[in-house]
């Protein structure tokens, strides 16, 4: 979209600048190439009596209607209706297609438009409980991809000269492609593994062994395992300068256990970065390196328009509120989504001030993220249901000392439909706990924070544990496991959306 003549640089450009600029490009990317082309939001925006015209200020945008998950999880032919396709005749309307075609001939404009709206690849979701949904890119969307990549690479500090590892499994899922596209559009060196599933921990540290890398990127728990056995075989990988965190959510136990292993394989130093993406955005927001703490997630605010709700109202929250993140495209090509309801929430809100670590001025979002479904009911006596926000127990879990991994399993009693049910906690302690001062320790550390208790606490070796997890084998670990719906089909299971 060549609309707006200037464009100001992602990082540098100050909050007042953006405001305007997002209004305009918003408005101009509604009236171009998301309504005349995408029969979903034609339809709905028709449905609502709403029009560009209307939306004068991005208060008025928050008005328009949400896309959630469930909008997307329709029929193949209604999944289609998200993906913008121009008619021949529409596009002949357009006046950059007129003065391409007079500048370069028929040809070249034909050219233009099949690298801007035709599908050429696909990513899709990881939905443990639904269908996956494929979400389309174009030529544009993959020019994208490596603009978001290179501010990746940036945001993290890479140079050029740096060897780069990408460890995640391949997969038609983003977190791969964004790794992939970092490395081409920042111009560098990388090798992709596949992660566990295709080479194996042996294949992987064989390979990082040989090439000697300074950046790692990878799932945050493939990373730990893989740091783990490389230390455990007396690896040397002095080079290791970045572990990068991608596809699910980093606890703050974890950045501190991964940096000790990269210091026990001859790193001095050593910055953890996660970042944060998911498939309908079609890009990933990276932290920056600090010295200590958590930077927040960079957000690029020529590409995408955040906002954070209340999960409940869907109402805007004030200024550095937590709330649940929604996400709308400014320059998206194949599948569209607008105010897309990600189900996250962004615990530190939104900021617009320039970061402290890296002085970048984009909007950042500060975490931890959570999940907002995460409250679910248990029936824990055969009086009342009692609702528990799992993110609390995850955060507990992550951050407990001496547990290496975990998993919550929850199930009937007895294996019974009709009886309470049960919370089991699995655990792998770390090499050298004593396991009654680790029961004990979790026992008081839930009565701390909840008012709920694991009803029995399992005690497993780390490949036990990784098997139960699916790591290397599942693309997201099971660490909540619900067994009560297969035991009982009418289900007492209730989330709260
Ligand atoms: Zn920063």
């Amino acid at each position: 979209m060549k609309i707006l003549s200037s464009t100001p640089a992602w990082d540098a450009a100050p909050p007042e600048v953006w405001h305007d600029w997002q209004l305009r490009r918003l408005r101009d990317y509604l009236s171009h190439r998301v309504l005349p082309f995408s029969a979903h939001y034609r339809q709905l925006f028709k449905e609502h009596d709403l029009a560009v015209q209307d939306i004068l200020s991005l208060e008025d945008w928050a008005n328009a209607p949400f896309t959630s998950k469930s909008d997307l999880t329709v029929p193949r032919d209604q999944q289609r209706d998200f993906v913008l396709m121009p008619a021949e005749a529409q596009l002949s309307r357009e006046w950059s297609v007129i003065w391409n075609a007079l500048r370069h001939g028929r040809a070249a404009a034909k050219e233009a438009l099949e690298e801007e709206f035709r599908p050429v690849m696909l990513t899709s979701t990881t939905g443990r409980s639904s269908d996956p949904v494929p979400f389309l890119y174009t030529k544009h969307d993959l020019a994208n991809l490596d603009i978001t990549g290179r501010r990746l690479m940036e945001c993290g500090r890479s140079q050029r000269d740096f060897r780069h590892v990408n460890a995640f499994p391949f997969a038609p899922h983003l977190a791969f492609w964004q790794t992939h596209h970092a490395g081409l559009g920042f111009g560098t060196f990388m090798v992709s593994t596949g992660g566990g599933k295709s080479l194996g921990t042996e294949g992987n540290i064989n390979l990082i062994d040989r090439i000697q890398p300074d950046v790692l990127i990878g799932m945050p728990t493939f990373m730990y395992h893989l740091l783990r056995e490389a230390v455990e075989k007396g690896k040397h990988w002095p080079n290791i300068k970045r572990v990068v965190l991608g596809g699910e959510k980093v606890a703050e136990g974890l950045r501190a256990r991964l940096v000790n292993l990269v210091h026990e394989l001859g790193s001095e130093k050593v910055s953890i970065i996660s970042t944060y993406g998911f498939t309908e955005a079609k890009m990933a927001f990276p932290e920056c390196p600090t010295e200590s703490g958590a930077s927040g997630f960079h957000l690029s605010p020529d590409l995408a328009l955040i906002e954070l709700v209340d999960p409940r109202t869907g109402s805007p929250v004030p200024a550095g509120y937590p709330g649940e993140i929604v996400f709308t495209p400014l320059d998206a090509r194949g599948t569209v989504v607008l105010r897309y309801r990600t189900g996250d929430i962004a615990e530190g809100g939104m900021t617009w001030s320039r970061c402290p670590h890296c002085g970048r001025t984009c909007p950042r979002l500060l975490g931890p993220i959570s999940r907002v479904s995460e409250v679910r009911e248990l029936h824990l006596d055969k009086v009342k249901g009692t609702l528990v926000n799992f993110n609390i127990l995850e955060h507990l879990l992550d951050d407990q000392k001496g547990v290496a991994a975990w998993q919550i399993e929850l199930c009937k009693r007895h294996d019974d439909p009709l009886e309470v049910d049960e919370l089991i906690l699995h655990v792998a302690p770390e090499p050298g706990m004593n396991a009654d001062d680790l029961e004990q320790r979790i026992h008081r550390r839930f009565a701390e924070v909840t008012e709920i208790h694991p009803n029995a606490i399992h005690l497993h070796d780390l490949p036990d544990m990784r098997e139960r997890l699916g790591i290397g084998r599942l693309l997201k670990e099971v660490k909540l496991l619900d067994r009560r719906k297969q035991n009982n089909p009418t289900g007492s299971l209730r989330t709260r959306d």
